[in-house]
């Protein structure tokens, strides 16, 4: 049994049939882990005219290639391809889009590892960056200059969940012949339909819902129809391919992706709404919140929201009684990832690295990822951690 077009079924269906086909696995459901370089071909003809669907472990394998068919399914790309690291699929994503003298556009929130690459690389290979507020909306035509290749986005911003006006700026980078790059790991194709949005190339950190256990690091990159051929021959030059392990455990990761984003949205709405009713607790950034800076285009383009938010605390507390509820905290582990079954808990400060827009949260400020534990353990480990927060203050 192999589904031709699983597309015409609801997600969780869809879920369940791609990326695998039991007709050509002898029967069993999941596909098989290919490892390998070469590829061997029939006839000198066949070698001379490079006629083979692989030709080289470099241009993926059927296990690479059962993930990014099944994404691209998902996201309703044009094709996908996948990278090593989602920090991979960002630089990736750029390398396919900018070339020397380009002028690129990037969101003051991005992901702070994106603003590293493009300074160390990007700028080094004569492209120049500029940074613009990331609720600039279609006021980012002002910002377009005759050279501007890429309009990068993410939405909501890695740490402080500004939400972007994605419609409104794909129509003004269209209008302008500006390719459109977004971050979609927050959302993932289940609540952000990138694409269908405008988006010429939608990325995301595999590592986080895809893989879901905090066992695999994985970056995914699609495109629509127009970007495709330029994403595909830039992957096919650079060649860096997740190993096939990581794909087979993507692809046990998406037969569940919708059922754990979901449940990851109702405990993070739950702890969302019981923070903001601490004392402690000044404001709540979640996409969901009136309070989040473009919880407006969230509304109006998101289906949901994930287990992922940041909470400004009180202005009373210090960084000796904030340190003194995070180190003793028995369930939230300190770390950076997120998307996985344990809960987590990180300081920040974007002021660190902000240049375009100013960062005064009005005090200071934690990210969460909330976990599969039970919800009256969690509030329990931060209910005494607010208690030495309290009295170390
Ligand atoms: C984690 C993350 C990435 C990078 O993913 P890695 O696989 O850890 O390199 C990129 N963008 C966002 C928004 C992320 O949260």
């Amino acid at each position: 049994m192999a589904h031709k077009d699983p597309s015409k079924f609801k997600i969780g269906t869809q879920l369940t049939l791609l990326g695998r086909n039991p007709g050509e696995q002898y029967g069993f459901v999941n596909s098989p882990v290919y490892r390998g370089s070469t590829v061997v071909f029939k006839s000198m003809d066949d070698i001379e005219a490079g006629r083979a669907r692989f030709a080289y472990g470099t241009h993926g394998n059927p296990t690479i290639a059962n993930l990014e068919d099944a994404w691209t399914a998902l996201a309703g790309a044009a094709g996908t391809v996948m990278a090593p690291s989602g920090l991979g699929a960002i630089s990736l994503a750029l390398f396919a889009s900018t070339k020397a003298g380009d002028h690129v556009l990037m969101p003051d929130c991005v992901y702070r590892p994106t603003r590293n690459f493009c300074t160390g690389i990007l700028e080094k290979y004569g492209v120049a960056v500029e940074y613009y507020d990331p609720m600039i909306g279609a006021g980012i035509e002002k910002l377009m200059r005759p050279n501007t290749s890429t309009l990068f986005m993410e939405a909501p911003g890695s740490q402080s969940f500004e939400v972007q006006d994605v419609p409104a700026m794909c129509a003004v980078a269209k209008k302008r012949g500006v390719k459109t790059i977004i971050d979609n790991t927050w959302a993932t194709p289940i609540f952000f339909r990138a694409h269908e949005l405008g988006c010429d190339i939608s990325l995301e950190a595999g590592t986080k819902y895809l893989g879901g256990h905090s066992d695999l690091l994985l970056g995914i990159v699609s495109a629509n129809a127009a970007t495709w051929p330029a994403l595909r021959s830039a992957y096919d030059l650079i060649s860096i391919l997740p190993g096939p392990e990581d794909c087979f455990l993507a692809l046990r990761g998406l037969r569940s992706m919708h059922l754990r984003l979901k449940e990851a949205e109702r405990r993070g709405l739950e702890m969302a709404h019981w923070l903001k009713k601490r004392p402690e607790v000044l404001k709540v950034l979640h996409p969901a919140f009136p309070e989040c800076p473009g919880h407006e285009f969230w509304k109006r383009d998101f289906t949901g929201s994930s287990g992922l938010f940041s909470v400004v605390l009180d202005p009373r507390y210090t960084r000796k009684g904030l340190a003194a509820m995070l180190d003793g905290l028995e369930l939230f582990s300190m770390g950076f990832s997120w998307g996985g079954f344990e809960s987590l808990v990180t300081p920040f400060d974007c002021a660190e690295y902000r240049t375009v827009t100013v960062w005064k949260p009005g005090g200071l400020a934690i990210r969460l990822q909330i976990g599969l534990e039970d919800m009256e353990d969690l509030k329990a480990d931060l209910d005494q951690g607010f208690e030495r927060l309290r009295k170390n203050s």
